[in-house]
């Protein structure tokens, strides 16, 4: 049996006359950019998300580039971010010209909330916690951390579709959230999109205005803004997706079950779930020591497995201007050499993943 990492092919097919009829006609209507299906989409996610606001941007990387730049935040400034997570997370920081100021990470692989307050100073302007793998952060500690000292909060939910920690969803406790619908996102379109959401109207009307030249009235631009536009066909098939959105969960948070029950060897360390989360399952992460001789063992069994993510963004060529040496934030770099993604996508069957199990059940 040959297991890929992931496929899309089998959640299209599951709705694929709903998928088409929603593209045929967004392309039948002759309207492609900030239209009906935009505006429907916006509404639709910001009621599911449970915020006042939804934009649809053009990606998820956009969507922080943007939500920085609403706050204010650039120059001279200071973020602070988890020093795991995916490098687009700081990239929204650094572009706006601000400094990323890195926490390390707990047990969950989540910014480990006891270290953040060490790293606070007069120049720190947010805090941006990432839901990565789609659990979570403990955002009763963050926002308590905020609002003591005054600082913003913009929640990476790129990963997080659905999460909630203690029966909230993500993307509702900060001033703003960004959301990617990269294909392999959990809500993903057929090509790049993404939205930010907030109940704060100004920053509402800002973000419009950015994502659009900065512009409210055509050809009347009020700042240099971008063109970051959710389109209207992924937008179209967004509706559509999002309807499923909580069938699609369920699936993968079943796979993720079957694997944390019947997973069993000494050499494997399950991933840790917070009882006060519900983990939306975007990856399934273990541990293990010797990750190569894994990753050969599973490939051997035609099974397809991946490392998000192998290099710390701190220590990536990208950011080697920030000079950041290795050995500070030792959780991080644990995880980097240890982690391993299985495969977990919708329209896995049952036998697909109890082969899975029963190969990593027989890794010696
Ligand atoms: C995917 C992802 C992003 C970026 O989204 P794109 O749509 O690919 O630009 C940002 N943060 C995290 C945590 C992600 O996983």
């Amino acid at each position: 049996m040959k297991i890929p990492f992931g496929t899309l092919k089998r959640q299209y097919d599951m709705h694929k006359d709903e998928y088409e009829n929603a593209v045929l006609e967004s392309m039948r209507s002759g309207w492609y950019i900030l239209g009906e299906k935009v505006s429907a989409f916006e509404e639709a996610f910001a009621s599911y998300t449970g915020t006042n606001y939804s934009i649809g941007v053009g990606n998820g990387l956009d969507a922080l580039i943007i939500s920085i730049r609403a706050l204010d935040i650039g120059i001279g400034d200071e973020v602070i971010v988890p020093a795991n997570t995916f490098i687009a997370s700081v990239m929204g920081v650094t572009i706006n010209g601000a400094t990323p100021i890195f926490v390390d990470c707990d047990k969950y692989s989540l910014i480990d909330v006891d270290k953040i307050e060490e790293k606070i100073t007069a120049k720190t302007k947010a805090i941006l916690p990432v839901h990565l793998y789609g659990q979570s952060c403990n955002m009763e500690k963050i926002m308590e951390i905020a609002k003591k000292n005054n600082l913003y909060v913009i929640e990476d939910c790129a990963q997080s579709h659905g999460a909630t920690f203690k029966d909230e969803k993500t993307g509702t406790f900060g001033d703003i959230s960004c959301f990617s619908f990269y294909p392999g996102k959990n809500l993903g379109c057929f090509g790049d999109g993404g939205a930010i959401n907030t109940s704060d109207e100004k920053l509402y009307n800002r973000i419009k205005m950015l994502r659009n030249y900065g512009s409210e009235k055509k050809y009347h631009n009020k700042e240099v803004g971008y063109n970051s536009r959710l389109d209207e066909i992924q937008a179209a098939i967004l509706l559509v997706k999002l309807r499923y959105l909580e069938e699609l969960t369920i699936e993968r948070e079943n796979i993720a079950k079957k694997y944390l029950e019947n997973i069993n060897n000494e050499n494997i360390k399950l991933p840790e779930i917070s009882k006060n989360c519900r983990h939306v399952w975007h990856l399934f992460v273990i541990e293990v020591e010797n990750r190569d001789k894994f990753q050969n063992y599973m490939q051997s069994k035609n099974i397809d497995t991946m490392i998000h993510y192998p290099i710390p963004p701190y220590l990536s060529e990208a950011y080697s201007y920030l000079n950041i040496k290795r050995g500070i934030y030792t959780n991080t770099e644990k995880l980097s050499e240890r982690i391993v993604s299985l495969p977990i996508y919708n329209g896995m069957t049952n036998e697909e993943i109890f082969y899975v199990i029963e190969s990593i059940n027989n890794y010696k």
